[in-house]
């Protein structure tokens, strides 16, 4: 069945991207329809209109868009950002049968924001998101949190994790086997619907390595900007430097790479 794949791609760092992109979701994942959101819409001028470009106007502009396209089509809508690379088709990750699947942000129990991860043990991260009908309402709720600035802030991941730990859950695990290869999933009961929040190896951070993993989230700043990170589409991933923030000095980590070690062996 066909499902959307979209990406919010706006400013000077994530632009360059935009084809690149395109190309490889198109090319990897052969039942999507890809779409690439980006600010010069009217629809969007209202949006922006409330939060006045502060932090995250753009988890705003692109839920908004999102939720658009769910209940115009009644098909599934991925989320996928500028910066992440799809390595696998994510076919298989929109058949999952939950209403919304999210990838797993990077820090366990002091993934961002801190507050909410320590209550529920991992962060979701919103880099990687899959609405299905039955999250619409789900989602619509927490686009009224971002628009209200409930939880001071227009970041869809905070607010998510914020709604999350303020209302009644119950966390599971859910092991499950793609291409052979285990993953352990986390599944988040409430308000009536099942989120499923992937193992870390599926949508993979830093430090990536190759394991099976469907997509590389990257961030663009520890691969020292978008024209090194363009190199991450075309080259093997072991010839190019670790993904990782470790000893960057200027992103302000000091502590020494462990990661390094990993690649030798
Ligand atoms: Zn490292």
């Amino acid at each position: 069945m066909s499902y959307y794949a979209t990406t919010f791609c706006s400013g000077s760092k994530y632009e360059p991207i935009k084809e690149k992109w395109e190309d490889r979701v198109k090319s990897k994942c052969k039942n999507a329809i890809v779409k690439i959101i980006t600010n010069n819409n009217s629809n969007n001028d209202n949006i922006v209109l409330i939060n006045n470009y502060a932090y995250a106007w753009w988890d705003m502009v692109r839920l908004h868009n999102n939720l658009e396209i769910i209940s115009e089509t009644n098909k599934p809508v991925v989320n996928i950002d500028s910066d992440l690379i799809i390595e696998k088709d994510i076919e298989q990750l929109v058949n999952l049968n939950y209403d919304l699947i999210i990838s797993t942000e990077i820090g366990n129990n002091n993934a961002f924001p801190k507050e909410c991860s320590q209550i529920l043990g991992f962060g979701v991260c919103t880099g990687f998101y899959i609405i299905k009908q039955g999250a619409i309402n789900f989602m619509k709720n927490i686009y009224e949190s971002m628009k209200t600035n409930k939880y001071n802030t227009y970041s869809d991941q905070v607010n998510i994790m914020n709604y999350i730990t303020n209302n009644n859950y119950k966390v599971t695990n859910a092991e499950i086997f793609l291409d052979d290869i285990k993953y352990i999933n986390k599944i988040i009961e409430i308000d009536n619907i099942k989120i499923c929040v992937l193992d870390f190896n599926i949508i993979i951070r830093d430090p990536i390595m190759n394991i099976g993993q469907f997509g590389n989230h990257i961030n663009i700043d520890n691969v020292d900007g978008t024209e090194n990170f363009l190199k991450y589409f075309d080259n093997d991933l072991e010839s190019l430097p670790l993904t990782c923030r470790c000893g960057k000095v200027h992103l302000g980590d000091n502590s020494i790479c462990k990661h390094i070690e990993l690649r030798n062996k």
